[in-house]
């Protein structure tokens, strides 16, 4: 077994990583935590759960840097996040300041930071975790 297998029983430590800042967002957002669970079908992936039992996957690629890992998992959490408030709130999340009736915002990198950017002007709003 190499260094670089993903451990089989438990979520992956490198994916809770870049998980946390993202973690974070949701919470001062006042999303509720999604339950992880380790996944079967994909290396170094994750499930994320609902409290209604619905799920989705997300994986990262571990040769990637820390901070485009960051922005990986960011973009799959938010996938999550709009399935999760869709038909209840709504679901641009995270919501972009400058136009805060149209799109979320995206995840993306700038200066190796793993950033919240706006989509229409590029701005970078806040780092992953800075929301
Ligand atoms: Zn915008």
């Amino acid at each position: 077994m190499s260094a670089e297998r993903c451990n089989d029983d438990a979520v992956d430590e490198v994916l809770r990583e870049a998980m946390e800042p993202v973690f974070r967002d949701l919470r001062s957002t006042g999303i509720s935590l999604p339950r992880v669970e380790d996944n079967d079908w994909a290396e170094c992936g994750a499930m994320l759960r609902s409290p209604d039992g619905t799920g989705a996957g997300v994986s990262l690629d571990r040769s990637a840097p820390e901070f485009e890992r960051v922005a990986m998992i960011a973009d799959q959490v938010q996938e999550w996040v709009i399935e999760e408030l869709w038909g209840r709130a709504p679901t641009n999340w995270p919501r972009c300041p400058h136009h805060p009736d149209s799109h979320p915002l995206e995840a993306s990198v700038r200066d190796r930071v793993a950033v919240w950017m706006c989509p229409a002007d590029q701005t970078p709003v806040a780092p992953v975790g800075g929301l």
